[in-house]
């Protein structure tokens, strides 16, 4: 994962940029017009369809996020005690970045030992 974000998050964040990386060609496609007349055309055409090509590409990312967030599962976060919702075994929380999992080998203290932190905390409030 290139940033410390949820999966969920990067996602949305890589068809964010995408989406705006394609708006940002198609603009300056037409400006060619504009600038380079003529000649100009067959650089806004190819900036059109790289554009259209980036877009599309922003809109499968939304799609696969939107089918991953169907699957994802939703659990409260220990630190912040946010719902979140996590990818795969190991993803951060949307809120605080906390890394979680759920995969017991992954994490560094048993469930028991978790249970019993758990249990030490309510007792101290
Ligand atoms: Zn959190």
């Amino acid at each position: 994962m290139f940033f410390k974000s949820s999966k969920i998050n990067e996602f949305r964040l890589w068809g964010l940029l995408l989406t705006m990386f394609g708006m940002g060609l198609m603009i300056l496609g037409t400006a060619g017009i504009v600038f380079w007349g003529q000649s100009g055309k067959i650089i806004a055409g190819i900036g059109l369809a790289i554009g259209l090509i980036f877009m599309l590409g922003s809109l499968a990312i939304y799609f696969i996020a939107g089918m991953l967030s169907t699957s994802a599962v939703q659990l409260e976060c220990p630190e912040c005690h946010k719902l979140t919702k996590m990818l795969g075994k190991t993803d951060r929380c949307m809120f605080c970045k906390t890394i979680l999992t759920l995969d017991p080998a992954k994490a560094n203290i048993t469930a028991e030992q978790l249970e019993e932190q758990k249990a030490a905390t309510q007792a101290a409030k």
